[in-house]
């Protein structure tokens, strides 16, 4: 396979194929992110991409799921894309879900109608940082768009039939904001409504916009009791039909996995009791961004 630069892929992804049909990040301004810092957005040459299927054709026989990296590849035109599905379905006839990266800029250029094209054509599941539902840390933190936006993107998709799932950033606004963003983020998913909700727990990495405002003050990063406090309202605050909310990422000081709505209350006990001192929890030494 051609893989340029570094590969991202959600946790859910671990065991897909990974089909790179874009480099970096078409936005690549957010504070907090250095995922693509040194690579420069572009979109791969069909002849590439439809090289790599023939490559998994060949090579990836038993992996029934493949995602579309990088960045934001649901930005790739619409006539691309399809053709890029259609080879998939045609080539590997075993991969029976289909995902891919999709930001607020990514979902605007499509109409509904493509994203419903899509979705039939085989693309079933997208992925959306959020990160806050907060518009002040959502400004800072230059995410590009508003909780407006984000909520009306989001239903845009959901619309078209495919699964969304959205990651939110625990600790992102800060101690100051803490429990407002907490607030807001639960308002803007319970407004989309996705099927998943994969929660993060902040690190700052060096080199980051956001680790330069740490160092001189201007942002504090709420320690380990109020990103569980945060967790907690947010999760509070989140009302889904149908959902799940995990924050058992790498980076999570606390493992939850909780189905929405029936799982709430006792989410919220657990949640209750760590703060209480009565669960352990991760140590820093051990989280991973
Ligand atoms: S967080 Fe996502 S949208 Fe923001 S710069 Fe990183 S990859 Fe791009």
């Amino acid at each position: 396979m051609d893989y340029q630069g570094n590969i991202f892929r959600p946790p859910s992804e671990a065991k897909s194929i990974l089909l790179q049909v874009t480099t970096g990040c078409s936005h690549n301004k957010c504070t907090f992110c250095d995922m693509y810092k040194g690579s420069r957005f572009s979109i791969k040459s069909d002849e590439t991409i439809m090289a790599d299927i023939d490559f998994a054709e060949q090579n990836c026989k038993w992996q029934e799921r493949l995602f579309i990296c990088d960045g934001d590849a649901l930005i790739v035109p619409q006539k691309r894309l399809l053709n890029i599905l259609g080879k998939i379905r045609q080539k590997l006839p075993r991969v029976n879900r289909i995902g891919i990266y999709a930001n607020t800029k990514s979902i605007a250029m499509k109409s509904e109608q493509e994203l419903q094209e899509l979705h039939q054509a085989g693309l079933d599941i997208a992925y959306m940082g959020v990160e806050s539902g907060d518009d002040v840390t959502l400004e800072r933190i230059r995410k590009g768009s508003d909780s407006k936006r984000l909520i009306e993107m989001g239903q845009k998709l959901t619309a078209s039939g495919m699964t969304l799932s959205l990651t939110v950033l625990i600790g992102v606004a800060g101690r100051e904001r803490s429990q407002i963003h907490a607030r807001e983020t639960g308002r803007v998913l319970t407004a989309i409504d996705p099927k998943y909700v994969g929660g993060l727990s902040l690190m700052l990495n060096p080199g980051t916009p956001l680790y330069e405002e740490y160092e001189r003050g201007e942002f504090q990063l709420p320690d380990t009791l109020e990103m569980l406090a945060e967790l907690q309202t947010m999760i509070e605050h989140t009302e889904l039909t149908d959902g799940y909310f995990h924050a058992n990422h790498a980076s999570n000081y606390l493992p939850v996995k909780a189905r929405l709505p029936e799982q709430k209350a006792e989410t919220i006990r657990l949640i209750d009791r760590a703060l209480n001192g009565e669960i352990s929890l991760k140590p820093d030494y051990l989280r991973a961004f």
